[in-house]
């Protein structure tokens, strides 16, 4: 019998989300700046005799247990390029916001890739799992790779960037997730009759992540999509009011929202950020967490 494998998976925050047309596919095109930072899912794949995924931790009662699960469709996908049965039992367990914005589905579908290549001996390269991701969706290549990245196209072509040292962050999470198609939609009820000027990333901000200079990220640091998210959930401007009160360099909508972030200036603004987050009500929980990490790795299992 063989053993199972657990691999740990990190949460996105784009430092920059720039939204230009629709394309012919339906899908807008995308510069999104991607950072991987400390918040994580793990996926646990363990041979089992069909299909099974169960959860645990945050938001679960949101995640569906059925094949319509990422991390179902991931194995699925890796074992019909291999020719052989999806059996296996998939454990998530969730630290991840769902329909947070900060794709923690995309991360259980990048860990359960690496999980089950694992598990069966499948032996798929990186690069090879990278391309699994990328047919699975535009937000599951980039925990694997982790670190920070410019993403192109739908997002899912990657480029690393360099960061220097850690930039320390705290996450608000909201009530009750917000899908992404709905946010899109509202993103294009809002531009309507605009024109749409091509996405970009910003060479202010790329500079800044080069040099790790928080202060200089700050101002640089946009999401296309929050004046949608806004729009959708009002109540979020409460938080991020809140956060910048209590000292954050910056806050803004992660991707989709409801999540919000806050960049601060170190780890001690970040305990100050996060405790006058959860004292102001505006949320229902906060979290610090730094990053860039590494994507998704194997770690010991821990039987539950
Ligand atoms: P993104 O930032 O990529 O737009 P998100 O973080 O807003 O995504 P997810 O947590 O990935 O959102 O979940 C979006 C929806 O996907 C959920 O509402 C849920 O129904 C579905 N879903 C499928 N698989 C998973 C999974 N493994 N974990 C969480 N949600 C999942």
């Amino acid at each position: 019998m063989r053993k199972p494998v657990t691999v740990r998976v990190p949460a996105k925050v784009n430092v920059q989300l720039a939204v230009g047309g629709v394309r012919p596919d339906g899908f807008h095109e995308l510069v999104s700046v991607f950072l991987a930072v400390g918040l994580y899912d793990e996926v646990t794949a363990t041979p089992a005799d069909t299909l099974r995924i169960t959860a645990t931790g945050l938001d679960t009662d949101r995640v569906p247990l059925g094949r319509t699960n990422l991390a179902a469709r991931a194995a699925q996908l890796l074992a019909a390029r291999h020719g052989i049965a999806p059996d296996v039992h998939l454990h998530l367990a969730k630290g991840i916001p769902v329909a947070g914005g900060m794709a923690g589905g995309s991360a259980d579908a990048a860990g359960a890739l690496m999980a089950c290549n694992g598990l069966w001996g499948t032996g798929a390269s990186r690069d090879g799992l990278l391309s699994l991701a990328a047919e699975l969706g535009s937000d599951v290549p980039f925990p694997l790779a982790g670190g920070a990245a410019l993403g192109r196209g739908r997002g899912e072509l990657l480029t690393p960037l360099e960061v220097s040292g850690t930039l320390c962050w705290v996450f608000a999470l909201a009530d009750g997730g917000l899908p992404t198609p709905a946010v899109y939609a509202e993103f294009d009820r809002l531009r309507e009759g605009q024109a749409v000027p091509a996405p970009r990333a910003s060479p202010l901000l790329l500079g800044a992540l080069r040099t790790g200079d928080a202060a200089a990220l700050a101002p640089a640091l946009s999401n296309d999509l929050q004046a949608a998210a806004l729009s959708l959930r009002p109540c979020l401007a409460a938080t991020l009011a809140a956060g910048t009160a209590a000292g954050a360099l910056a806050a803004l909508v992660c991707g989709s929202g409801p999540t919000t972030a806050f960049l601060t200036r170190d780890a001690a603004s970040a305990t100050a950020v996060c405790a006058a987050l959860l004292a102001s009500g505006t949320c229902c929980t906060a979290r610090a967490a730094s990053g860039p990490v590494p994507g998704a790795h194997i770690v010991a299992h821990r039987p539950a």
